[in-house]
This record gives structure tokens, C-alpha cells and sequence, in this order.
């Protein structure tokens, strides 16, 4: 919701600095809202590669207060939002507990992921994995539609 771009941009900032590096950004992509609510405004979504110290559980911590910090209050589910940081990969590490799993669950079906993935890691085999992220992605349907693709945020 709001200004989606400058949200992205300032959880960037904000991931920064709570320690954790960004190594590499995917462009941003803008894409039809899938599922919830009709007559939201398009998604922004991009793909950061990132390093740190920390646990996969204290990264998700990270992750929403970063997501606090853009003051995103939820409605519904999938409802739009000021900003929703996942954790997609971690490593090589599998988890699967009631409040993280990772690989995340629903990444390989959503071109919104995969394409940006595939932009900065495509030949990256995620752990469970046979295939590169860009041969998972050469098999996704179309649509939903990736449409304009911000370059430089
Ligand atoms: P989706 O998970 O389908 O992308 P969403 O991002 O809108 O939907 P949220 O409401 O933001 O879902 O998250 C719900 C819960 O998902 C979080 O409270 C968190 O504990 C849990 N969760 C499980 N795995 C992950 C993950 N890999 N990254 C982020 N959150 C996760
Ligand atoms: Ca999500
Ligand atoms: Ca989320």
C-alpha cells in the first residue's frame, strides 16, 4: 500500500541496519495482486541475497521488525500491505516449524518470486531441489503477469 517503492527501499535501509549485509538486489517487479481482496493496486516485489551472523529464527525476527517499522498493519490475509519481508532460502537448511519454513513453501509456484530470484541466482539449486531456479521458472505459467520492472530503486 502507499508508496510501495519507497517502502522497499527503506526496509533495505532498515535490514541494514539491524546487521544484516545485502550482497545483492534483484530490480523491482510489478505484479497483479494474487488472491485476496479485488481492487488492490499492483505488487512491487524484489529479491535480496543477504549475509549474516544470526539464526534463520532471529532473522525472521528481523524480518518483522522491519516490517513493524513500516508500520504495516494486517487486515485480511494476502490483504494489501506497506511491506511483508519473507525469508525464502536459508543456506542449505531445511525448517519446518509452526513459524518459519523455509525453502518457503509457496515460492515455486509465484512467478512474483522466481523471477527476481532467478535475476541475481539462477543457476542456484535450492536444498530438496533437482532443477535451477531458472528451469523452475521456465515451467511456471504466465500469468499472473510480471509487468514493468523497476531497474534501479
Ligand atoms: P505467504 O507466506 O503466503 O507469502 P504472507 O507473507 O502474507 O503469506 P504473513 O501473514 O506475512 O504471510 O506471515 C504469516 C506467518 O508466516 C508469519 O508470522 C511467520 O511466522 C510465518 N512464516 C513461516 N515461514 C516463513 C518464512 N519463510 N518467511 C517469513 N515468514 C514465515
Ligand atoms: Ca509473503
Ligand atoms: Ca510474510
Amino acid at each position: 500500500m502507499g508508496d510501495r517503492l519507497e517502502f522497499l527501499r527503506r526496509g533495505r535501509a532498515e535490514l541494514g541496519n539491524l546487521g544484516v549485509r545485502v550482497q545483492a538486489s534483484s530490480a523491482v517487479y510489478c505484479t497483479e495482486p494474487v488472491g485476496g481482496p479485488q481492487e488492490q493496486q499492483d505488487y512491487y516485489n524484489a529479491v535480496l541475497q543477504i549475509e549474516v551472523d544470526c539464526s534463520a529464527p532471529e532473522l525472521l525476527q528481523i524480518c518483522q521488525a522491519v516490517e513493524q517499522a513500516s508500520g504495516r498493519v494486517r487486515r485480511e490475509r494476502w490483504g494489501p500491505r506497506t511491506l511483508d519481508v519473507d525469508i525464502l532460502l536459508f543456506g542449505t537448511q531445511h525448517i519446518a516449524t509452526k513459524a518459519l519454513q523455509v525453502p518457503h513453501p509457496r515460492m515455486f509456484e509465484r512467478r512474483f518470486v522466481l523471477e527476481p530470484l532467478a535475476q541475481i541466482a539462477p543457476f542456484l539449486v535450492p536444498p530438496g531441489c533437482t532443477e535451477d531456479i531458472a528451469a523452475t521458472l521456465q515451467r511456471l505459467p504466465e500469468t499472473p503477469k510480471v509487468g514493468k520492472v523497476l531497474r534501479i530503486w
